[in-house]
């Protein structure tokens, strides 16, 4: 039976870090602001925006909630991004993704200021974690670095297989896991003998939104398996990418879904806002 990494633990270490980080800044007169502007009534989105908030309010940041009607306008949404770009309260702006239709996410996110772009979905802040020199990490690729590391896992040499090259997890996944010197391997729909690939690996992460699809012969005895995958199963329950049953025997540590990979996404995103509102304040 697989060690099973817990997501919810973790987190609560990352924040609890933070917390405390957050409380020394005050005394010094230092607070730390982040912006979450939401656009319609998508249900998915407003669990999320609802769990940063509640995450801010854990760690001792400011929180500003903007919701916007969905008929919101380009014009109207980019003057809220430049208005919160000249805030000096706010030091993250964060824009919750998907948005409706007619508004397109690259021209929003290209024009929140690198600086307070906690997400790190802006170009340049993309372009710093590709060549490694970045102060904004990823949030779920970092969340799922911090997962393996509290295994105990030394990445340097291992072999990695990555499942998925999305901008927004697969590919900055395998820069990070090369950032730390694995050997990394990118898969993706047109991946030849996929199963073959990802039994090679020590590290398997798998960001797929297949439910279920990572069954026991995709995985090497003894691997490390992170599942970033968030599925409906046939059930209507939240599952991953990996079938976990089929999986916890072979694998040596594994993520539950719900309770891994999700958790850690917001921490990562509380650490980014620490880490803009320290610049921005000088600290
Ligand atoms: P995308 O749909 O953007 O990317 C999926 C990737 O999987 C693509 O690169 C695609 O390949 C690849 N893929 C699809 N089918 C196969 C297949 N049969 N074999 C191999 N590769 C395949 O998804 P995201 O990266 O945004 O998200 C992935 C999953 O992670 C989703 O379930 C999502 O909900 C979840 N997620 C969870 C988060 C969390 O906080 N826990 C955060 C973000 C995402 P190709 O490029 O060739 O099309």
């Amino acid at each position: 039976m697989a060690n099973i990494i817990d997501g919810k633990a973790v987190s609560a270490r990352v924040k609890e870090e933070i917390r405390q980080e957050v409380e020394g800044l005050k005394a010094k007169g230092v607070e730390i602001g982040l912006a979450v502007v939401i656009v319609g009534d998508d249900p998915a989105s407003q669990v999320y925006v609802k769990n940063k908030e509640k995450a801010c309010e854990a760690v001792g940041f400011n929180s500003f909630k903007y919701a916007l009607p969905a008929e919101t306008t380009e014009e109207e949404l980019l003057a809220l991004v430049d208005k919160l770009n000249k805030d000096d309260k706010v030091d993250g702006i964060l824009v919750q993704l998907p948005l409706p239709k007619h508004l397109d996410d690259k021209i929003i996110i290209n024009n929140i200021r690198p600086d307070k772009d906690v997400d790190a979905f802006h170009p340049v802040n993309v372009g710093k974690i590709m060549i490694g020199d970045y102060s904004f990490l990823p949030c779920t690729p970092a969340g799922v670095m911090e997962l393996i590391k509290s295994t105990g896992t030394e990445v340097a040499g291992k072999e990695c297989v990555v499942i998925g090259r999305s901008n927004i997890v697969g590919k900055p996944q395998a820069m990070l896991l090369l950032h730390e010197n694995g050997t990394v391997t990118i898969t993706h729909s047109k991946t030849k003998n996929l199963k073959e690939v990802c039994a090679r690996a020590d590290i398997l992460v798998a960001a797929v939104g297949r439910a279920k699809m990572v069954t026991a012969d995709y995985i090497k005895e003894g691997a490390v398996v992170i599942d970033v995958g968030m599925n409906r199963d046939e059930n209507g329950k939240l599952c991953g990418d990996v079938d976990f049953e089929d999986c916890k025997e072979k694998a040596g540590y594994i993520t539950p879904v719900p309770g891994g990979v999700g958790p850690m996404t917001i921490a990562m995103l509380m650490k980014n806002t620490l880490t803009a509102g320290k610049e921005h304040h000088g600290v």
